[in-house]
């Protein structure tokens, strides 16, 4: 499949090496990287389809600050946050300010790969949904 164009931001290092390397496994390439800061800057090189984004990041820019900068350069960009149970409120933050969905840590590889494929779909292009069929068959094929 053409890979979709994925970024994931999540400030801890191994919980993010091991998701990227879980969804290339699929044959589903992402790219990674740990801060708001980045995020926002790599945003503006690549036009994104889904933001997969940690909410909570220490330093200068947390999830919601990262996902409104992000929203305002490529709205046309799926977030989905990611979020422990002390953040929940701040997801329901996040849904107002455009993030399209949010999974509770620790996550399941199944949920995010059917919110990925739901966010996708959602997208609507030709080119998006051929995306989000293969990662659908990706689940059946697990399922079944
Ligand atoms: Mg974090």
């Amino acid at each position: 499949m053409q890979n979709p164009n994925i970024l994931v931001v999540d400030d801890e290092g191994d919980f993010l090496e091991t998701l990227m390397n879980r969804l290339r496994k699929r044959n589903i390439s992402t790219i990674g990287c740990a801060s708001g800061e980045e995020a926002v800057r790599l945003a503006k090189e690549h036009p994104f389809d889904i933001v997969i984004l940690d909410i909570k990041m220490p330093g200068g820019m947390d999830g919601i600050e990262t996902l409104r900068e992000i929203k305002r350069i490529r709205p046309e960009a799926e977030v989905i946050l990611l979020t422990g149970h002390a953040s929940l409120e701040t997801s329901v933050e996040g849904m107002k300010q455009g993030a399209y969905d949010y999974l509770l840590k620790p996550i399941r590889l199944e949920d995010l790969l059917e919110k990925l494929a739901q966010a996708l779909e959602r997208k609507g292009s030709v080119e998006h949904r051929a995306q989000s069929e293969e990662i659908r068959k990706l689940l059946q094929k697990r399922a079944g």
